[in-house]
């Protein structure tokens, strides 16, 4: 036990804490306040407080606790909403009412209540670190199941179907030196290390978005990592909530990191309302939400990120494909410069710490696909998106600079496309995606063509840039015919594909097959177009034909009539190769 020697906002330092350790949580003042130790010298401890330092006086008590930052893992995380320290936001309201008091200690995970537990291994059966043993129902949508944590191998002494707490004992297991081991629904984790598993492997399969630019055009696979940098207004948020919604993924965890309350709620309650597509279950039963708002403290930022990717890895070795979206990793990063400061470290570029860059690494390198420990034998996968929002829309900034340097896959939006009310604005010409020819595969089970289209596609919008260049000197009507054609196509393009509303019930999901289908038409009206041009067809002429029309409402055709629609459209294409 030391006292507070000083305060300087959300930074502690407190004397006579010899055998304290870095990253021990501490409880800090009369109010007890978490914090954690992030540096230690002689008898003095460094320590950031999670929560508001106002009132703390220096000579107050500072307890440790002799544990690190531990993640509560086990059935009720999903469909919770936790601060950036895994307090249950909706446990705490229900203690506190809607203002949150300081120093209040709920348990991340609800302590009585019960679960029904189905065993999956039988007493006498050997069991290993990582097995599944059991399973429990989380939420109609979400089978939890449990394995038997790390450092736990021996035989099944004792197990059996019922309903438990997540501290009851559930299985009993003895080790080779006849050493008792009690496994709980629950367990527990350090925040900031990584979660063991037995083999890293190669993203392979597309995650399904259902966001058209990005599964079509720049596709990010299961176990990807990527980023979406973009300024004030461009939509980001939007983004990542389509796919916080969207994503044909087990489990998504939406971390709201230093962006507005009010964005948040927003996306609490819409949760609240949406279906899974697939199942028509709510989608919050496949969710998990960590609010760390700008009103909150800023301390607390820094550790809630590491808290979301520990939940996305627990998952995953489940056998499970999780989505965590970030948003944003900016306020993140100046969480971290804001203490950095308090230190009085030696600061890095624009005042952010020189570890920046290591950081946000240990962050997007916890994503990955994985072969899982234990049996049976499985595979899991995170996916980790952030979102960047450099001041100014100036991307030469430190973090996204550093970030570009991590992620395989970019979604640059672009202010550009935002004052046109082109959403989303995710700019073709600056955003790549490395696990193009990962997911080839994947995408050829689609379509064969799928490769071929998108890369047609891609140079005809690339033309159009080029075009337009020439079109600031001379007007549109000096071009050649060829060129008037690819400005209409690249139009249709942007408008009638890349263009997508997502506050329109039918356009805000897409499925690969309808996206493929969509732009295959475009490709096809293309190919006919082409054809008339050649034989005399003048390029002002195709573009007032019907078809035109028919094109630009396919994406809000619904997906019972689409397949009937889009092959109308195809047989009148058949029927104008002689003319328009
Ligand atoms: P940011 O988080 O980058 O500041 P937001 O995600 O809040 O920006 O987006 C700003 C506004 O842009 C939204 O309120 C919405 O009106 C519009 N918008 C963004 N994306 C889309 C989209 N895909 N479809 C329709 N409107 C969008
Ligand atoms: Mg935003």
């Amino acid at each position: 036990m030391g006292k507070i020697w000083r305060i300087s906002g959300p930074v502690v330092i407190a004397e006579e804490m010899r055998g304290t350790r870095v990253y021990e949580v501490v409880e800090v003042g009369d109010a007890r306040l978490a914090g954690e130790v992030i540096g230690l010298e002689e008898d003095k401890a460094v320590i950031q407080v999670y929560e508001d330092t106002v009132g703390l006086r220096v000579g107050e008590p500072v307890k440790g606790t002799g544990e690190i930052l531990m993640v509560e893992l086990g059935p009720g995380l999903v469909g919770n909403i936790f601060d950036g320290t895994q307090r249950s936001l909706v446990t705490m309201i229900e203690a506190t009412g809607d203002f949150i008091e300081r120093g209040v200690r709920t348990s991340p995970l609800d302590r009585n209540r019960k679960w029904h537990f189905t065993p999956s291994v039988k007493a006498g059966d050997q069991i290993e670190e990582g097995d599944i043993i059991g399973t429990v129902s989380e939420t109609g949508l979400v089978e939890h199941r449990i394995m038997a944590p790390i450092g736990v191998n021996g035989s099944i002494q004792k197990i059996s179907e019922g309903d438990y707490t997540i501290e009851e004992t559930v299985a009993l297991v003895v080790d080779d030196k006849g050493k008792e081991k009690q496994i709980t629904l629950m367990q527990r984790w350090p925040a900031r290390k990584p979660r063991l598993y037995k083999k890293r492997l190669n993203p392979e399969n597309l995650l399904i978005t259902g966001t058209r630019i990005i599964d079509y055009m720049f596709p990010l696979a299961l176990g990807g990592k990527a980023a979406i940098p973009g300024g004030f207004g461009t939509g980001k948020t939007v983004t990542l909530q389509q796919m916080a919604r969207w994503a044909q993924t087990q489990i998504n965890i939406y971390v709201g990191c230093g962006e507005r309350g009010n964005e948040m709620a927003d996306v609490l309650h819409s949760f609240r309302k949406l279906k899974d597509p697939n199942t028509g279950r709510l989608l919050q039963e496949k969710e998990i939400f960590i609010a760390n708002t700008s009103n909150m403290p800023v301390v607390a930022r820094e550790i809630s990120i590491f808290i979301g990717i520990t939940i996305a890895e627990y998952f995953r070795d489940m056998g499970y494909d999780v989505l965590l979206v970030a948003d944003s990793t900016s306020r993140w990063a100046e969480a971290m410069r804001e203490i950095g400061a308090r230190l009085e470290e030696t600061p890095g570029e624009e005042g952010f710490p020189t570890y920046l860059g290591s950081r946000l690494a240990s962050f997007y390198e916890r994503s990955g696909r994985v072969e899982c420990k234990g049996r049976p034998s499985r595979t899991g996968s995170v996916t980790v998106i952030g979102a960047v929002s450099p001041p100014g829309a100036d991307f030469s900034e430190p973090v996204t600079q550093n970030t570009l340097r991590i992620v395989e896959a970019l979604y640059s939006l672009d202010v550009a496309l935002a004052n046109k009310r082109h959403f989303p604005t995710i700019s073709w010409l600056g955003s790549y995606s490395l696990y193009t020819d990962a997911t080839r595969k994947w995408w050829s089970s689609i379509s064969p063509e799928w490769s071929e289209t998108r890369n047609i596609a891609l140079k005809i919008l690339q033309q159009e840039a080029e075009l337009e260049e020439i079109l600031t000197l001379v007007g549109p009507e000096s071009l050649p015919e060829d060129d008037k054609l690819v400005l209409l196509v690249a139009r249709m393009i942007r408008e009638d594909f890349l263009m997508q509303n997502a506050y329109h019930p039918v356009d805000t999901y897409t499925t690969p097959r309808r996206a493929h289908m969509m732009l295959g038409t475009i490709m096809k009206f293309h190919e006919l177009a082409q054809k008339l041009s050649a034989s005399g067809t003048l390029v002002s002429e195709i573009a007032s034909s019907r078809m035109l029309q028919k094109i630009s409402r396919m994406k809000e055709i619904s997906n019972e009539d689409i397949d009937g629609y889009i092959e109308d459209l195809r047989s009148d294409m058949e029927n104008q190769k002689e003319g328009i």
